[in-house]
C-alpha cells in the first residue's frame, strides 16, 4: 500500500480469497451506523462477522481493517454480471455516513479527497475494470441502499474510477420499452432478484439519475439506462 498516513485497525473478519484468486471489482458502501466509532466496533466483532479492506472517516482518515490479500465480508448476499460470492473477488471500502436510517447526509469533501485517493490507488494495483466498480445497492438493490443518491459518482468517473456518462440534455420522446430497460440493466451488470425489478430500478436511480430514486421507469429514467449502458458497452469492448 503506497499510501501515507493509513491507519491500522485490524479485524478479525476474513478470509482466504479462495484457489486461483483474482481481485477485479470495487465496492463502495457507507457505513450506516450513528458514528465512525460504532462502524468501526461492529466491523471488528467477531460476532457480527462483517469487516470491510478500507472504512474512510469524514475527515479523510483511512482505516485499513484487513489486508487486500484476503476476503473481507462487507457485501453479503450479492449478484454482478451473473455472479455471486463477490467477496470473494472484490475489496470493500466502508464510507462513514449515517446513512438513511441514522440522518443521511452528505460526503464532506475531505472525505471525497481520501475515496478518491484510496480508489486511484486500489486501481493501480488490481485489473479492476470500470464496469466493476460498484456501489453496494447496485449488488444487492433488494436489500441495501449504499452508497446513496448523495455519493457523487460523477467526481469519481472524472478521476478515473467507474463509468458515469454525462447526461443528455435532449428530452426523450420515444415511448418506454420496458423490456429493452430491462435487457440494458442487465448488460450493464445488474441482476434483479424475482419481484425486485423496482429495487433494481430504484439501485440504477441512486447512481445514474440520483434526483428520484423511487423505482419507477419514466420517461427520464429509461432515457437514462440506455445512455448508461451504451457507455459501459464502449468501456467493455476497450472503446472509451
Ligand atoms: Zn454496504
Amino acid at each position: 500500500m503506497s499510501l501515507v498516513g493509513i491507519r491500522e485497525y485490524p479485524s478479525p473478519n476474513h478470509d482466504r480469497r479462495g484457489d486461483a484468486p483474482r481481485v477485479d471489482m470495487l465496492v463502495l458502501h457507507y457505513t450506516g451506523m450513528p458514528t465512525a466509532g460504532a462502524a468501526l466496533e461492529r466491523l471488528c466483532d467477531p460476532v457480527a462477522r462483517v469487516s470491510a479492506h478500507y472504512v474512510v472517516g469524514e475527515d479523510g482518515t483511512i482505516w485499513r481493517l484487513v489486508s487486500e490479500l484476503r476476503q473481507a465480508f462487507h457485501a453479503g448476499r450479492s449478484c454482478w454480471a451473473g455472479e455471486s460470492d463477490l467477496n470473494r473477488v472484490s475489496i470493500g471500502v466502508e464510507i462513514v455516513n449515517p446513512g438513511h436510517e441514522w440522518g443521511y447526509c452528505p460526503f464532506p469533501e475531505a472525505q471525497m479527497l481520501a475515496v478518491d485517493r484510496l480508489g486511484r490507488d486500489i486501481l493501480a494495483r488490481h485489473p479492476i475494470p470500470p464496469h466493476r466498480v460498484v456501489g453496494h445497492s447496485d449488488i444487492a438493490p433488494d436489500r441495501k441502499t449504499d452508497p446513496g443518491e448523495l455519493f457523487d459518482w460523477a467526481r469519481l468517473a472524472r478521476a478515473g474510477i467507474g463509468i458515469w456518462p454525462a447526461p443528455s440534455r435532449r428530452p426523450p420522446v420515444t415511448p418506454i420499452d420496458r423490456a429493452q430497460a430491462t435487457a440494458d440493466l442487465a448488460m450493464i451488470g445488474y441482476c434483479t432478484p424475482p419481484g425486485a425489478v423496482e429495487k433494481v430500478i430504484a439501485a440504477f436511480q441512486r447512481r445514474f439519475r440520483p434526483a428520484r430514486c423511487d423505482g419507477l421507469l419514466d420517461h427520464e429514467t429509461a432515457a437514462r439506462i440506455a445512455e448508461v449502458r451504451a457507455a459501459y458497452g464502449l468501456r467493455r469492448a476497450g472503446l472509451n
